[in-house]
């Protein structure tokens, strides 16, 4: 086969370019040579991996993350966790998947392979093979760097738990042996759970995918070469720096598109490429149009999208499981090609998985121990970015008379909660999946907004844009998270993390009873002195701000009746809020009261020559969080209030065909 030296120029070119704009300290440097084989559903691989000791202290063994093993036999912590089924899809037992090193050596040096060791620092099943650990022959010194040679063989699952194969369809993702972070002076590298996504530090990737010539294939970072192999095979060269994973795919029946994304303020000069099975072409645009949304959105509201291409999998129709998942510049999304335009799955999956480029992608927080600063983060975005694209009221359906917001649909199963855990946990151990995603996701993202409720639009974006980017590229906490809402707020805010991040309680208030009465007449006997003072002030631990006056302005008009108009607030939850509360009158007066919602309940009295008509605690609905809005308000006569309830019940019929995708 001839060579030509032009690419390669070009490719140098090209490499030194990006060298110079590192976002990122680069601790690893991966270079994989992949090979995909079709009938056996696996990939050959040769991994040289360099890895840089950033910390200050000798490292004398390594340890990686062998993700694959998770699924080898029905005793690994994955699959007894999970009971080998993940988001409503079962593991293929004719098919178990993974990873085999087959040659372990420090480059120049002996190999380690004999030396391998299975270890499970989260739960000792001494069955799992998802972490190894390597003793070196001499320790990493600070600010050195080892060399590492790995051969490998995955055998791919049946698209499983976000990678695996269906017929020709490959969505190759957890498929190497992988570093874990040397973070806090120890080893951070995690088992693979069912409740678990991942942690890695940021580097450079060049990754070659041999594939044969009628795949066609999508792969994290940008493509610097592509050549044609006498065996009826293609290699394709993709690099990227400042990334912290790569994932790639491959399917004979992908259709591929590629667009530009230019936008100024701020400016984005990007390559969007979906790779779209052609089952779903119909939903090309719809596809391309979120994803441009997205970039929009994110760009604008967080920091510019810096990378020079965004990749967006369409996973094959029945490779559901493969979808709704993201990577460092490629995501999967999902779609149904009988899915009618106002279902809008197909918009909140794209922009949520876009949206992880930034909140898993960009900032790398822990999401085995944190996973609420990448899930609950980016659902609060994605909120906020449906609602801007498609309309707050109706950002999920909006479809044969019927409208869900994308808010609304994320409060219900916090509203249906248990509450078993708090929303900061190990991934692992939270009570179940459901627990683990109702709080990551939803309760986080409520938390968020409620927090945005509250100190003001404008300060919470600012916080977002500082968290972003102070933290981009490196690996911030909960703690880190805190500190800058508090910094950019100006105020102590653990009285608001402390209990909405740690506690697994609930925050519910509500209007107890609601009542006017009729001030009668003086009857039976008083003393002159009290009588002349006119009605008698009831006893008892009534505290209301200004009712003296309100009975003295009443009085003042004669002969008209006057009635005690009483509102009871009652703080049904453990949890406290600051709330407001509206009391409106008969005869169109309103009172806006503040209350710091610290006791169990509070009482408010009025006296006024007319009635009660309602009354409702948070009447703007801006305390989220709030887990039953239905007991928020009351009226003296009862109407038919709960619209609430039956917009629920609606999109409870819908949530069958919504949990088909994960996300
Ligand atoms: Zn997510």
């Amino acid at each position: 086969m001839k060579k030509s030296i032009i690419p390669v120029l070009i490719s140098l070119l090209f490499l030194g370019q990006l060298a110079s704009a590192s976002m990122s300290e680069h601790i690893v440097n991966y270079k994989i040579k992949a090979k995909l084989l079709p009938d056996e559903k696996a990939v050959s691989g040769q991994e040289v991996l360099t890895w840089l000791n950033n910390s200050d202290r000798p490292v004398e063994e390594l340890q990686f993350h062998l993700y694959l093993n998770a699924f080898k036999n029905n005793k690994t912590t994955f699959i007894t966790e999970s009971g080998g089924a993940h988001r409503g899809f079962k593991l293929d037992k004719k098919n178990w998947g993974y990873i085999n090193i087959e040659r372990f050596a420090v480059a120049g040096g002996p190999a380690l392979t004999g030396e391998i060791e299975y270890i499970q620092p989260d739960d000792g099943n001494e069955y799992d093979q998802t972490v190894m650990r390597v003793e070196l022959p001499e320790p990493v010194l600070p600010q050195q760097t080892v060399t590492l040679e790995i051969d490998f063989y995955s055998k791919l699952p049946k698209v499983f738990a976000r990678s695996g194969f269906y017929e020709d369809f490959f969505m190759v993702a957890q498929w190497f042996p992988k570093i874990g972070v040397f973070w806090k002076g120890e080893w951070n590298c995690h088992q693979y759970h069912n409740n678990t996504e991942f942690f890695a530090d940021y580097g450079v990737y060049e990754v070659e995918i041999t594939v044969p010539e009628e795949y066609v294939i999508g792969a994290t970072g940008k493509r610097i070469k592509e050549t044609s192999n006498s065996d009826g095979t293609k290699t394709y060269t993709h690099y990227q720096e400042d990334i912290h994973e790569f994932a790639w795919t491959a399917c004979p029946d992908f259709v591929e598109f590629r667009e530009p994304f230019r936008m100024e303020n701020p400016h984005v000069d990007t390559e969007m490429i979906l790779l779209i099975h052609r089952m779903h072409l119909n939903h090309k645009e719809r596809y391309l149009s979120a994803l441009k949304n997205g970039i929009e959105f994110y760009s604008q509201s967080y920091g510019a999208y810096p990378y020079q291409t965004i990749t967006l999998v369409d996973p094959a129709p029945k490779a559901t499981g493969a979808g709704g998942m993201e990577y460092p510049t490629l995501f999967t999304g999902g779609t149904m090609w009988w899915l009618p335009k106002g279902i809008y799955m197909t918009e909140m999956v794209t922009i949520h998985e876009f949206g992880h480029g930034y909140w898993y992608g960009m900032v790398g927080s822990n999401e085995f121990e944190e996973a609420w600063l990448d899930e609950g983060i980016n659902t609060y975005s994605e909120i906020k970015a449906m609602a801007k694209y498609y309309g707050e009221d109706r950002s999920m359906i909006n479809w044969g008379g019927l409208k869900i917001g994308d808010l609304v649909y994320q409060r219900a199963p916090v509203m249906a909660s248990s509450r078993l855990d708090p929303i900061l946990k190990n991934s692992w151990e939270f009570y179940s999946g459901g627990s683990y995603g109702m709080n990551t996701y939803a309760k986080a993202a409520l938390m968020l907004l409620t927090l945005e409720n509250y100190l003001g639009e404008n300060v919470m974006a600012d916080i977002m844009r500082t968290y972003f980017e102070r933290w981009k590229f490196k690996h911030p906490t909960s703690e880190d998270f805190v500190a800058v809402a508090e910094e950019v707020s100006g105020q102590d805010l653990s009285w608001f993390f402390d209990q909405f991040l740690k506690s697994p309680n609930k925050l519910d208030y509500a209007i107890g009873r609601i009542r006017s009465e009729e001030i009668e007449d003086p009857e039976g006997i008083f003393d002159d002195e009290l009588r002349a003072e006119g009605q008698k002030a009831e006893k008892g631990e009534q505290e209301e701000k200004g009712a003296d006056k309100d009975k003295q302005e009443a009085n003042n008009q004669d002969k008209e009746k006057i009635y005690r108009n009483e509102v009871m607030v009652l703080r049904k939850g453990e949890l406290i809020f600051p709330q407001e509360i509206l009391i409106r009158f008969d005869e169109g007066e309103e009172v806006m009261e503040k209350w710091d919602g610290r006791e169990r309940w509070k009482r408010y009295v009025y006296f006024r020559p007319y009635k009660l008509e309602s009354a409702q605690v948070d009447p703007e609905y801006k305390v989220l969080l709030d887990i039953n809005f239905t007991n928020n308000s009351r009226l003296m006569k009862p109407n038919k209030l709960p619209v609430w309830k039956h917009a629920l019940r609606l999109m409870f019929q819908f949530q069958n065909i919504l949990s088909l995708f994960s996300f």
